[in-house]
């Protein structure tokens, strides 16, 4: 149980990514808060697969775009656990349009929650790391924010920052024992990308070598390991979790 006695914030894990990655650290011992921004039905499974397997759990509501709200989420998580010892942005959402019919609304939601929101709870979670000297911080960037991707300038642009973002991070946060790195998933299957056409999957299908699309546990278990002490070198790297879609 490389993660007993750690308490993770895991941010959008009510469902895809984000629960599979909660289920992944509670089973290494880590205590989990689900994060979640409007499915508390979602959260409270969540909640309850992690306890139905022996471990501790609690679903807080919060969008991490609203500083009130990730206040309200440390608080909480600190109240109820005492510490935070890993953060996991992993919040996300999409409005994809070509540019020239992008809305001004669409830009901003999505650099609010994909970009400000990693800002928000970084800062939030950091002063507590900084005096206990020690913490892990892993953000969920995309393959899309390295390559960009037609029809998604806002997420692109949005997951970019987040690399730029992490890698200063890293840098500033190194000498006081805080870690920060991030995964870029490729072609996950979630709710996310399941609406996408079944010619768009199986364009996406041809484009990654290892010849399958991503389960959420692909993702969750590279994060496992860049928590976890096994990686105690390692800070600033970005580890695309993507089947060799950017090789
Ligand atoms: P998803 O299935 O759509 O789940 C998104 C999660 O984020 C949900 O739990 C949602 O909460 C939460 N969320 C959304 N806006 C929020 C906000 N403002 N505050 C707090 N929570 C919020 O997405 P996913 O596919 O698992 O993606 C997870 C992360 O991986 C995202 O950052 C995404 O950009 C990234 N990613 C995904 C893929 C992929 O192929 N799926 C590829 C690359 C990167 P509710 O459940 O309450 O709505």
């Amino acid at each position: 149980m490389m993660l007993n006695d750690s308490v993770a914030i895991v941010t959008g894990s009510g469902r895809g990514i984000g629960r599979a990655i909660a289920l992944e650290l509670a089973g290494a011992g880590a205590k989990v808060v689900i994060n979640y921004a409007g499915r508390s039905d979602k959260a409270e499974e969540t909640v309850q697969l992690i306890r139905a397997a022996g471990g501790e759990s609690l679903a807080v509501q919060a969008d991490v775009s609203q500083a009130s709200d990730v206040d309200r989420l440390i608080r909480t998580t600190l109240d109820q656990f005492g510490k935070i010892d890993i953060l996991v942005n992993n919040a996300g959402i999409t409005r994809d349009s070509l540019l020239l019919r992008m809305k001004e609304a669409d830009w901003d939601t999505v650099l609010a929650t994909n970009l400000k929101g990693v800002f928000l709870c970084t800062k939030a979670v950091s002063k507590g790391m900084l005096k206990q000297r020690s913490g892990v911080i892993v953000n969920i960037s995309s393959v899309v924010g390295l390559s960009g991707n037609a029809g998604q300038a806002n997420y692109a642009a949005a997951k970019a920052g987040v690399i730029g973002f992490s890698k200063s991070i890293a840098k500033e946060f190194a000498s006081r024992g805080i870690r920060v790195n991030v995964v870029a998933p490729g072609y996950i299957i979630t709710d996310m990308t399941e609406t996408l056409s079944d010619g768009v999957q199986s364009d996406v299908l041809s484009a990654i070598p290892l010849g399958r699309l991503g389960k959420p546990e692909d993702v969750a278990k590279a994060v496992r390991f860049l928590v976890s002490p096994e990686a105690s070198y390692i800070t600033g790297q970005i580890f695309c979790v993507d089947g060799g879609m950017d090789i």
